[in-house]
Order: structure tokens, then C-alpha cells, then sequence
């Protein structure tokens, strides 16, 4: 199964893949992942990506689609991925229909002002990667690690970011609607609850 996982940044896409990856034995293909593990790296690539990623900015097209595309061809046709944080752009749903047929663009939808209050409270585990809530929590819940919040989930980065998906990336929702492969869930709630809904629409 080869899925687009779409939604604002902090709609919970990341989560949920986690969740689905088990289940599903899908590869999780996270372009922010990518990225951030380059930039940790000091790659070129890395480097080049944080003027855009600390400004709440996309990465220009023709990055993000040569990075993808070496990634997706180290897939054989019958090995599944879930793809997380691409397309954001037309042309980067374009360019990906030129490479692969997708099964399904699962939709997670949340209120602008319910994402502010996720991401700036967001905190990562260096260790494991578990996303909790820096409010509730002061070391990983599930490791015992050490938490940080990443560069760009203060609120005026949040807020650009935020704006970035409806003037780029919204129009995807129509885009993948016209070719009758969405499947809109409400993302409110805990990510079990989401989880649930994920599952029931995908497997009904
Ligand atoms: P979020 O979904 O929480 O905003 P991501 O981890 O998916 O975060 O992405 C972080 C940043 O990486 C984005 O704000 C953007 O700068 C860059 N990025 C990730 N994926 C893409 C993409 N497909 N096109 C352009 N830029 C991207
Ligand atoms: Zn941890």
C-alpha cells in the first residue's frame, strides 16, 4: 500500500504514521525527517534546507523532488510507504504522480488554533524520537530521554508555517479529491482516538 499522509504541520501526520507503520508494515517517508536528520549531518543539503525550514518556509521544489525521487527509487514495486510532509506543492503532487500510483491521501484535518497550542507546546525526545507535550512532561515518558522543541515550533514560525499550507498545500485536498483517492479524517482528540479513525477508513 502506498499512501500520502496530508495535513497542516502539527495536524499529528508524524503520529499517526508511527502508529500505522506497525500495522501496516509501511515504510514511514518523512521529508521534514530527512531534512532535519541532514542538517544534524551539516550536509549540503542540510544547510541549505534550514533558510527555508527556520523562516517556516518551503524548501524549493527541485530539492524536495530530487531528494524524493532518489528515495523512492530504492522501493520495489511491491514494497508499500506512507509519505509524510510531500507533497506540499502541486508540482510536487505532479511530479509524484510521474513516479508511483498512490492507493490513498489520507486527510487529517484540525483548526488552526488547536495546531498553535499543539505546536508550541510540542516537545521531541532526543533519544527515541516520542513527541509529548513539554507541559506535561519533563523527560520522555517513554524512554527516559531528554526532550527539546524543535527551531521552528514557536509561534511566529508555527503561524508561518500555518499560512504556507493554505496559500501551497491546501489546494492538494481538491487536487487528490478530483482523482477520488482522499480520505478525510478529524484529526481533534488523543492520537489513539485518531488512530481509530484512521483505521476504520482505511480498512472499510
Ligand atoms: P511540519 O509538518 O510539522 O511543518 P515537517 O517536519 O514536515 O514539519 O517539515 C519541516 C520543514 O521542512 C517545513 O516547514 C519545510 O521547510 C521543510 N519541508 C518538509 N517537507 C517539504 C516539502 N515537501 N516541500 C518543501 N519543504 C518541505
Ligand atoms: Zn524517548
Amino acid at each position: 500500500m502506498r499512501l500520502v499522509l496530508l495535513g497542516a504541520p502539527g495536524a499529528g501526520k508524524g503520529t499517526q504514521a508511527v502508529l500505522l507503520k506497525d500495522r501496516h508494515n509501511l515504510a514511514h517517508i518523512s521529508t521534514g525527517d530527512i531534512f532535519r536528520h541532514n542538517l544534524k549531518n551539516n550536509t549540503a543539503l542540510g544547510l541549505e534546507a534550514k533558510k527555508y525550514m527556520d523562516a517556516g518556509q518551503l524548501v524549493p521544489d527541485e530539492i524536495v523532488m530530487k531528494m524524493v525521487g532518489e528515495k523512492l527509487a530504492e522501493f520495489k514495486p511491491d514494497e508499500g510507504f506512507m509519505l509524510d510532509g510531500f507533497p506540499r506543492t502541486v508540482a510536487q503532487a505532479e511530479f509524484l504522480e510521474g513516479l508511483t500510483k498512490l492507493d490513498g491521501v489520507i486527510l487529517f484535518k484540525v483548526a488552526d488554533e488547536a495546531i498553535v497550542k499543539r505546536l508550541t507546546s510540542r516537545a521531541v525526545c532526543k533519544n527515541c524520537g516520542n513527541v509529548t507535550n513539554i507541559n506535561e512532561h519533563s523527560v520522555c515518558p517513554s524512554c527516559g530521554g531528554e526532550l527539546y522543541r524543535r527551531d521552528d515550533d514557536n509561534e511566529e514560525t508555527v503561524r508561518n508555517r500555518l499560512r504556507v499550507y493554505h496559500e501551497q498545500t491546501e489546494a492538494l485536498v481538491e487536487f487528490y479529491r478530483k482523482r477520488d483517492i482522499l480520505l478525510e479524517i478529524d484529526a481533534t482528540g488523543m492520537p489513539e482516538e485518531v488512530f481509530a479513525r484512521v483505521i476504520e477508513t482505511l480498512e472499510s
